[in-house]
Order: C-alpha cells, then structure tokens, then sequence
C-alpha cells in the first residue's frame, strides 16, 4: 500500500493521499489536513482565518494540521508568520493531531516556537530538502521527514538525508509536483537499497505511530 503524505490533489494513486485542503471550500476529500500557510496569510481576513480553521480541524477526516509554518522568502511579514504558527501549534496540541510543516531559511526559529510553546504533538517537516546541520537540528529536537520529488535530483540534500534520518522517522509525497507517489518510492527504495515493498511497510508502520484512522 501506498501513502502520499502530502499533495494538493486527491488523484487516488496511493491508498492514502493527504490533500491539503483549503478551509474555504466544502471538500469530499477521503483525507486531508488544514492550515493557512505562510505564503498566504492576510492580515485584513486572519481573524476569520483563524476562526474558521479553529471549527473545521476537528473533522475526522482532517488528519493533520497544516501545511503551515514559516519562510524568510515569503513576502508575508515574518512576525505575522510566526504569530500565526504559534496559533497553529496550539491548536495541534488542544486536539492532538500532528503539525505538517513548512519551512524555508528559518529552521532555528522552527524549533525556538515550538519548544517554546510545549508542542507535544509530533512535528513533520514537509518538502525537507536541507542541508545535514539542518538535519542534525530536526532530528535532536524529534522532527519527522516528508521527502518528496528533490529525492530525484542527484546527490540532492534529500537523497542523502533521507539515508541518515533513520527508518522510524520518514514519509514521502508529491506535494504539487506531477509524478506518481509510486515512483517516489521506487527512488527512496533505490537510495536506501531496498524493496519497494520495505518502504512501503516502513512508511505506513510510521503512518499508523503517528496518525490513528
Ligand atoms: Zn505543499
């Protein structure tokens, strides 16, 4: 079985697909997450963001929260985006649902949040495509890593870190790139010397210790 632990669209290629979901709209979506991301927080609508996210991450089917976070390279005000994540962490704790992150130059403020918001529930950075220091940072704090098509690219900081992550701490995904979910497993099989099959029964074993159906 197949799990695509984060995309922008359910095409059911994989058994599981996380869509990320906008709060906006009604979905008929098997299993998505929620959450404003970084790139696109307005400071005019967040009040009613914030609101609407707060009734909706409840469902059943929403199995995480987010993908939220921070990104020196958005142009969203970098005070606002933290303001915002502290928001999303406390409300991934009030209801226990994992936190999908994203997160672009600005790891150690990551990490600076969470700790000091006493985030407990497990933290999954999404995309990860970083260098080892960064690697090392995510792994001391518990992190978990969503590797997705940078695994293609050769001797990409992916390639080589999901190699180091440990067996216990991955997921893979498409995120919004058009490839299959299958052939994302073929290339971590591939770097990690493996079946697919391994990795199949890896990433779901990490699947069901995270996120109960
Ligand atoms: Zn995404």
């Amino acid at each position: 079985m197949f799990i695509n632990f984060h995309t922008h669209q359910q095409i059911y290629d994989a058994k599981i697909e996380i869509v990320n979901a906008s709060i906006h709209e009604i979905n008929s979506l098997n299993y998505y997450s929620y959450g404003l991301h970084p790139w696109y927080l307005d400071k005019e609508t967040l009040d009613y963001d914030l609101s609407k996210l707060k009734m909706k991450v409840g469902e059943k089917r929403c199995l995480a929260i987010g993908e939220c976070g921070l990104d020196k390279l958005s142009k969203v005000d970098f005070n606002l985006q933290v303001e915002v994540f502290i928001e999303h962490i406390k409300l991934a704790n009030k209801i226990k649902k994992p936190l999908i992150i994203h997160c672009v130059k600005s790891f150690n403020e990551l990490i600076n949040c969470l700790n000091l918001n006493d985030n407990q529930v497990p933290v999954i950075i999404h995309g990860y495509n970083n260098n080892e220091n960064i690697a090392k940072i995510l792994i001391d704090y518990g992190c978990y890593f969503s590797f997705g098509k940078a695994l293609l690219g050769y001797e990409s900081n992916a390639a080589k870190a999901i190699k180091s992550v440990g067996r216990k701490r991955f997921f893979l995904e498409t995120d919004n790139a058009e490839i299959s979910i299958k052939y994302i497993y073929g290339k971590a099989a591939e770097l990690l010397g493996v079946d697919t099959e391994i990795v199949q029964a890896q990433v779901q074993e990490n699947f069901t210790a995270l996120i109960k159906l």
